[in-house]
């Protein structure tokens, strides 16, 4: 407890739903949070909002931790750490939140509705079609149960609903886009007929109870910031402070969803082969902007600086070009050893790091991200490849001078001890020029030999990563296979 005249320290949170794979919103919003939490030496809860039953799950906890973690974040309270306002999952706390929906009835802020499901149906299609604003008519408003049930669509038992003003229009200073004024909220369900609460009154007890101070999260959620000011105005509590985040859109600017964007998906970002440090400087330019305007800048950097002035309440676009630069120039940070580490995973099915060590040097410097490397590396996995004729006529020598060359190679190159890379540049600059041949057709010709594709990494480490024998095998098969 904070004495009176401190102010209370920072304490912020997300509070993702287990709903299947994470969402990168919830990787926004955790980061955002962490940032503003840091920069004021506050704390950063983790809390599972879990009490939509019908969409639960199972294991997508676990998935949230797991993709937060590869992020790199951490939290001071949460369900698998604890902390003094445990239990951090909501479906633990349901007696705390009938308890608040019992004495917000006994306050006449809520009543109890009976109406089912298809009379609440049928009431919202008439309102559609009269064109008039769609939300609860009361009908249970002022009833007894007895009164209630000679009526037609009554259920056994019932929900509780927030009974809202009919002047509740409530405005809040939110912190990125300054005065807000959201609509009139309707008579919104808090207690749903099994117990469990709805996401407002569990947002509003939750917050509270756990010492939230400030609100960091969707701008989706800005028309709900009506309903939770006014259970915090009833139950004489302090409301935190908000700030709506930017939605993260689509190119053609709609919502990101797992359903049109790959990228929805946190785990996606763990298939491609993003590192989580180049993710985590993409989301934070997703609305985020150093003082300085630079577009690199590590997690640290962007808590130091953090300041909600410096977000833009505008949805950033997803822009995956960016994404895919950012990864380039952290890719290019590592250096070999870890290089080869995050590669591993990605290498094509039976190489292993040790095989494409002579190549990490081009490679790094071509991957943009690592699931690339299975298209990068794939000759290396195969047993032969073969040699487009069309590749030949377009990059390499016709086909008399192409065998004459690749047989030079051969020859040659299999006499070298050791096959090092020096060794080998000097002895494929020796060949070409003896044989009077054009320098880089001739290159090309035996690219196209030992990769079967007219891109590659260097010639010379090219054949590092094949060796000796392979190396010549396929320049020999090359030669045979050529016509004319
Ligand atoms: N469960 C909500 C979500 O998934 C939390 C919204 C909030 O932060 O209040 O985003």
């Amino acid at each position: 407890m904070s004495t009176p005249g401190t102010p209370a320290p920072v304490r912020t949170r997300i509070a993702p739903s287990p709903t299947g794979d994470p969402h990168v919103g919830t990787a926004y919003a955790a980061l955002f949070n962490l940032a503003f939490a840091r920069k004021h030496g506050g704390e950063f809860i983790l809390r599972i909002e879990d009490t939509d039953r019908t969409r639960y799950v199972e294991g997508s906890e676990e998935q949230v931790f797991d993709t937060l973690r590869w992020l790199g974040f951490s939290w001071d309270q949460g369900p698998d750490v604890g902390g003094p306002a445990a239990p951090y999952r909501q479906s633990e706390r349901l007696p705390t939140y009938r308890e608040v929906a019992e004495r917000l009835l006994a306050d006449g802020h809520a009543y109890l509705c009976w109406c089912s499901s298809e009379r609440l149906t049928q009431m919202r299609t008439r309102q559609q079609q009269l064109k008039m604003p769609t939300g609860y008519d009361r009908m249970c408003y002022g009833k007894t149960r007895e009164e209630r049930a000679e009526l037609p669509g009554f259920t056994e038992t019932p929900v509780i609903r927030m009974l809202v003003p009919d002047d509740a229009r409530i405005s809040f200073d939110d912190l990125i886009r300054g005065s807000i004024t959201p609509p009139q909220p309707d008579d919104q369900v808090i207690l749903k007929a099994d117990g469990f609460p709805t996401y407002h009154l569990a947002v509003v007890v939750d917050d509270n109870a756990m010492g939230v101070t400030h609100v960091i999260r969707g701008e989706e959620w800005i028309s709900s910031t009506a309903k939770h000011l006014l259970l915090y105005g009833w139950l004489g509590w302090t409301a935190p402070a908000y700030a709506h985040m930017p939605l993260l859109r689509n190119v053609d600017r709609s919502k990101i969803s797992k359903r049109k964007n790959p990228a929805a998906r946190l785990k996606w970002f763990q298939e491609e082969g993003y590192l989580p440090q180049a993710l985590v400087n993409f989301l934070a330019l997703m609305g985020y902007s150093m003082p300085d305007g630079r577009e690199i800048f590590t997690f640290e950097e962007m808590t130091e600086s953090f300041d909600f002035a410096r977000v833009n309440p505008v949805g950033p676009v997803f822009d995956i070009d960016k994404l895919n630069w950012l990864n380039g120039h952290y890719l290019r940070t590592l250096d070999d050893e870890a290089f080869l580490a995050a590669a591993g995973p990605f290498l094509p099915a039976g190489l292993s790091p040790q095989d494409v060590r002579s190549l990490v040097v081009p490679l790094r410097e071509r991957t943009k991200k690592l699931s690339e490397l299975a298209e990068q590396l794939d000759w290396l996995a195969a047993e032969t490849v073969t040699v487009a004729p069309a590749d030949l006529a377009k990059h390499g020598l016709p086909a008399p001078d192409a065998r004459t060359v690749l047989e030079a190679f051969a020859k040659n190159l299999e006499q070298l001890d050791p096959f090092e890379k020096d060794q080998i540049t000097a002895t494929l600059d020796r060949v070409v020029a003896e044989s009077g041949l054009n320098r880089r057709r001739s290159f090309m010709t035996a690219r196209l030999a030992l990769v079967g594709k007219p891109v590659s990494p260097p010639l010379d480490d090219t054949m590092v990563a094949l060796g000796a024998q392979r190396t010549a095998a396929r320049l020999r098969q090359a030669a045979a296979s050529l016509d004319g």
